[in-house]
């Protein structure tokens, strides 16, 4: 199932691979299904459902489509020292943890010693696929910014931990191809530092030490990349002084960090800290990455579904340089492939792997997603539960079988122990590569507000908001309407909620006062999920939330707006995120107060309840 070959050295080897992978697409599928069945029939979950049938049909007929809500039972019980076999016949060596939350935490997706066989096969696909398009990259280096995060570890001893983390941390990773040939600027020690700040101070240095042997730049997200071009807004003096006098300063006391970078750093370099000052020192930022970076061919960056909100400023610092989004990957397993990594954001579309795991597709009717297109409406299900109904009646269709510009919602039958499983990923048929259809990402199920890793959905807001305006009602306030959207414009971006207040009984705007306003956002961030408060606290990759209160009426007339371009005034619903400029502008033009939450709401890796 996971052929063998080099490559450090065959990219004809793994092109051919790639071919022969997407021509049998229905026989790999067929493979994955019954090696997967075969292996697992007999655990707890599936014998419920199958009865020691290990059959195509039978699995068709009588495992359930499930959410995580279904699953989660079963991965607590894991989780709190019963055997893997519940649900997996191998062992389930860790659990990963997912950037999409389940009461309020990270869902935990189970994962295995050979999984990361899978991932490394996987990555190392992903290689020919670049250098197919563009030459010479073996002439230089990589400046990639990869970071971990926290871990925890279950009752059961199981480390719990995003799947980055568990990647970075494998010994595949250090082996992965062309490291022992030093091609990626940042040590692995500087990857693998747990202080985020050292971590990325320390891979900065590098990459403007070994600037002119750089190629490519690249995070795994936009938002990580673009929070590295503002932390050398930050410390591009610090930087160059370190440089200037080959000391490494002080605070990065990490030793094996410390030591990878001295040896990098090296002897004084005055030309270089002379250069970098004088470019940093400009007052403009506009194609920096070029400036700082002269040899570099494409950023690579997933600038796919919500991270498409960062290309415009991408492209600011870029100074017209490629965006390359080269893969698709979620914590629940390994997806799809941009095998032409050189086309437009707007146009890239993923190979789903068929080898990777089982996949199935529920139909999504696509004016469902005009939503999304007319914008103004946002991203919310217009029909309510009665979509999902007819979502679970449509007919589930094969990978092979899916139709050329229709909307699906991605399911997963893996390796690790998820039988049917809805990920909650949108993706429409752009084409095929041979047999195995292509993919753009539409969006993600439910989610109206997201700025990194964060995915808050309508019912989340809607909570968070509900508890905040608590401390209003006393003072004879009344929240009468509310609305979002992600504001980008500056780096880290922020959630804004548009909040039209009146006077209970008249319509007069209460008089705000600034700390009662103030705490009103802090309560909001600390009623969204642990994903949302570690980015906030943690990670620093989201910026303090704001409150912007609009005059009486406004709602109004942005109904008037979303009816002109469209929408049905039966179904009129105010939209809970706002993506259209102009419907922004419409609000923005009614804001009579702006404020920010002043505090850092709460966070601490997540515990699990032991039994
Ligand atoms: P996680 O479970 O935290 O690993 O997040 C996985 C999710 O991130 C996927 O299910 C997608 O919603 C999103 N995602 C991953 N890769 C991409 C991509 N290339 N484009 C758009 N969204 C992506």
């Amino acid at each position: 199932m996971l052929p063998g070959y080099d490559p450090n050295y065959d990219d004809e080897a793994s092109m051919k691979l790639l071919e022969q992978l997407t021509t049998n697409a229905y026989e790999a599928q067929q493979q994955v299904l019954e090696q997967i069945l075969a292996q697992n029939v007999h655990t707890e979950y599936l014998r419920s459902f199958l009865n020691g049938h290990s059959d195509k049909k039978h699995f068709k007929e009588k495992v359930p489509v499930v959410n995580y809500e279904d699953v989660r039972p079963y991965i607590e019980r894991i989780a709190n020292g019963e055997p893997s076999d519940i649900i997996l016949a191998h062992p389930i060596t860790e659990l990963l943890t997912s950037s999409g939350t389940s009461g309020g935490q990270p869902k935990m997706m189970p994962s295995t010693a050979e999984d990361l066989d899978r991932k490394t096969f996987f990555y190392n696909l992903l290689v020919p696929v670049m250098n197919k398009y563009v030459d010479g990259l073996d002439q230089g280096k990589g400046m990639y910014l990869f970071f971990i995060k926290p871990e925890i570890i279950t009752p059961s001893g199981l480390l719990a931990r995003p799947v980055l983390t568990s990647y970075y941390k494998s010994k595949n990773f250090r082996k992965r191809p062309f490291n022992r040939f030093n091609v990626y600027t940042s040590p692995d020690e500087t990857i693998l530092c747990p202080d985020s700040k050292q971590s990325m101070y320390c891979q900065l240095l590098c990459g403007l030490v070994q600037r002119n042997e750089v190629l490519r730049v690249g995070a795994v997200f936009a938002s990580a990349f673009l929070r590295a071009i503002k932390f050398l807004e930050d410390y591009w003096k610090e930087l160059g002084c370190n440089i200037r006098t080959g000391h490494v300063s002080d605070w990065i006391t990490d030793p094996s960090c410390r030591n990878a970078v001295s040896l990098i750093l090296g002897k004084p370099r005055l030309d270089l800290a002379d250069l970098i000052e004088h470019e940093c020192g400009k007052k403009s930022w506009e194609g920096i990455i070029k400036k700082l970076w002269p040899r570099t061919k494409y950023i690579e960056v997933i600038v796919t579904g919500s991270m498409a909100q960062y290309i415009p400023t991408l492209e600011f610092y870029s100074g017209g340089l490629p965006l390359v989004s080269t893969m698709y990957a979620s914590s629940e397993c390994y997806l799809g492939i941009n095998l032409k990594p050189l086309s437009k954001p707007s146009e890239v579309s993923y190979t789903l792997l068929p080898n990777m795991a089982y996949f199935e597709f529920l139909p999504v009717e696509k004016n469902s997603e005009v939503a999304e297109e007319i914008q103004c409406v946002g991203i919310s299900d217009q029909n309510g539960t009665c979509k999902e109904d007819r979502k679970e009646r449509a007919e589930i269709v094969d990978l092979v079988d899916v139709k050329l510009g229709h909307y699906y919602e991605l399911v997963v039958t893996t390796f690790t122990g998820l039988y049917r499983y809805r990920v909650g990923d949108i993706l429409m048929v752009t084409g095929f590569h041979n047999n195995a259809p292509q993919f753009r990402f539409v969006h993600r199920r439910n989610v109206v507000l997201s700025i990194d890793t964060d995915k808050t959905n309508e019912e989340d807001l809607l909570n968070a908001v509900t508890q905040a305006k608590r401390l209003l009602e006393p003072l004879g306030f009344l929240l009468t309407e509310y609305t979002s959207y992600p504001d980008t414009s500056s780096i880290p971006g922020h959630y804004v909620l548009f909040w039209e207040l009146k006077m209970k009984g008249k319509d007069d705007l209460p008089e705000l006062e600034n700390a009662i306003m103030e705490q009103c956002c802090s309560i909001v961030e600390n009623s969204l999920d642990s994903v949302y408060r570690r980015c906030r606290k943690k990670d620093n990759s989201v910026g303090p939330l704001e409150i912007r209160v609009v005059i009486h009426g406004t709602f109004d007339s942005l109904m008037d707006y979303c009816l002109s371009q469209g929408s049905s005034v039966n179904q009129y619903k105010t939209p809970r995120c706002i993506k259209s400029e102009e419907a922004i502008k419409i609000l923005d033009a009614r804001v009579v107060g702006k404020f920010f939450s002043k505090k850092v709401p709460f966070w601490e890796p997540f515990k699990l309840q032991t039994k």
